[in-house]
């Protein structure tokens, strides 16, 4: 059972090959057998996911259908879940009960989904590895000894490992896409503002979007379709309708202008990589695809000014956890000043602090101009750039990552080392755009994964060359051994 995706679960659901409650009693055994080795868990909702399924299953029995009606998934746990901890990976809320649901909670349990759990994350999302985690690191399932990338890490480990068909992500500067590579997942981050913030714990609020991570294009369609909309709660929701995401997955790739970035193949990334992407260009050529070299010039600015930017916006949006309102609180503080230090020293883990000290210090008076005001131009330059390239082609490929997923422990005395792993996937963000990352083969039994990126609001486009180059290719249909 836990080799079905999303598509098959809906379709044996409508034609009663097995119950919702069957399906999760299934799954939830096999996470309690098999997460131990992975921690891509750090609540399981046994109690809640079984009362959904058994709702499911009688509202299949009234006439109800709808491809995620009974469907089991799990949510990052930076989504509020209504009496459910929502620690964001983090100490400072451990013993936070969110008091209601996320809009993308709420829409997917509205549209029938069935909650497993809420997957381990690193903290506040800031990472890419899943090692900053207040409750461990997550091990990539291809190789317990590697990382299973970040911030997303749980629920890629648990989808790589068929301990679930789909799970709900965060993409900042990376953490849908970057996880998916490393897990061989198809994972997609929407335009910014297709699905609404409400309700997920803000990282940094600019670059911040949830999206699904799957094991194909097919059922990323599936779980986007019921996670984006407008939401009146969140004030950067876009309202734009949502078109069919399942019916754009079949458009023929005839003469469909591909641009591949020359600055993508310099010295940092792996070569083996470069040569999969090329395979992957091959692919997309044969089935109609027309491939043209463009140029992003300012792709090199893009790391310094989002590890800028989103520190920024993490200072401001973490100022919040204080020890008074809701959070970890220290033990006996003296006075308020010792509350507020102690809680938030204690309550944060190392590289939070980081982040919001870098973000204080460029947000000062002192240097508010040198740092975030430059880093601010250099984004609308980064955002000019797609713009002209978008000017000459539909769809702009190549790797998510320069290199596959490291060991555990490789960079953890050496944050910009990690930061630098970044380099493809956060100009996406920085320009708002929608961005998929889908497996392109395998280096050293690790996973490759390929990066496609978009117009606003193409996210159907994505899908479609996925999907497209999914029925020609096997790579998303690998197994890890031991899962
Ligand atoms: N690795 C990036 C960071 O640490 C992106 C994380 C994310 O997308 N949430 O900020």
């Amino acid at each position: 059972m836990h080799h079905m995706t999303l598509a098959e679960i809906a379709r044996g659901l409508a034609d009663k090959k097995f119950s919702s409650e069957e399906l999760t009693k299934a799954l939830l055994a096999r996470i309690a057998q098999l997460d131990p080795q992975l921690n891509s868990f750090i609540s399981l909702t046994e109690e809640l996911a079984l009362s959904q399924a058994k709702t499911a299953d009688a509202r299949r029995a009234n006439g109800e259908s709808g491809a995620l009606l009974g469907a089991p998934i799990a949510h990052k746990d930076l989504f509020c879940t209504q009496g459910i901890r929502t620690s964001c990976g983090s100490k400072m809320l451990d013993n936070f009960k969110a008091p209601y649901d996320a809009t993308v909670v709420a829409k997917l349990a509205a549209a029938g989904t069935v909650t497993l759990g809420k997957t381990n994350m690193d903290e506040f999302a800031m990472g890419s590895a899943n090692e900053s985690s207040h409750y461990g690191a997550v091990k990539n399932p291809w190789n317990l000894e590697h990382v299973p990338g970040g911030s997303s890490g749980g629920s890629a480990a648990a989808v790589a490992a068929r301990l679930l068909p789909a799970a709900t992500a965060t993409d900042t500067g990376g953490s849908i896409r970057q996880p998916a590579a490393f897990t061989n997942l198809t994972g997609l981050k929407p335009t910014y503002g297709r699905v609404s913030r409400w309700g997920m714990i803000a990282y940094a609020s600019s670059l911040d979007q949830g999206g699904p991570l799957a094991r194909t294009a097919e059922d990323c369609a599936i779980l986007l379709q019921g996670m984006a909309g407008f939401d009146p709660n969140d004030s950067t929701s876009i309202d734009e309708p949502v078109p069919d995401y399942s019916a754009s997955l079949n458009g023929s790739l005839q003469g469909l202008r591909i641009g591949v970035p020359k600055e993508y193949f310099s010295a940092g990334l792996d070569p083996r990589i470069a040569e999969l992407i090329h395979s992957s260009v091959k692919e997309l050529e044969k089935l109609g695809a027309v491939i043209k070299e463009i140029s992003l010039p300012n792709m090199q600015h893009a790391i310094p000014a989002y590890y800028v930017i989103a520190p920024a916006e993490a200072s401001s949006n973490l100022s919040r956890f204080d020890g008074v309102r809701f959070g970890y609180r220290c033990e006996n503080p003296e006075n308020l000043v010792d509350l507020y230090k102690r809680s938030r020293g204690e309550g944060f883990g190392a590289e939070v602090q980081r982040r919001i000290m870098v973000g204080a210090y460029a947000l000062s008076a002192g240097y508010y101009d040198a740092y975030y005001l430059k880093a601010q131009k250099i984004r609308r330059l980064v955002k000019n750039d797609f713009m002209a390239a978008f000017n000459e082609v539909d769809i702009i490929l190549g790797p998510t990552t320069p290199n596959p997923a490291w060991k555990l422990g490789a960079k953890n005395s050496d944050p910009v080392a990690e930061y630098l792993e970044d380099v493809y996937t956060i100009t996406a963000n920085l320009a708002g755009l929608p961005g998929l990352s889908m497996p392109a083969g395998f280096v050293d039994g690790l996973p490759v994964g390929v990066q496609l990126l978009a117009p606003y609001f193409q996210e159907g486009r994505l899908l479609n060359v996925a999907h497209q180059y999914q029925l020609n290719t096997d790579w998303h249909t690998r197994t890890p051994t031991g899962f």
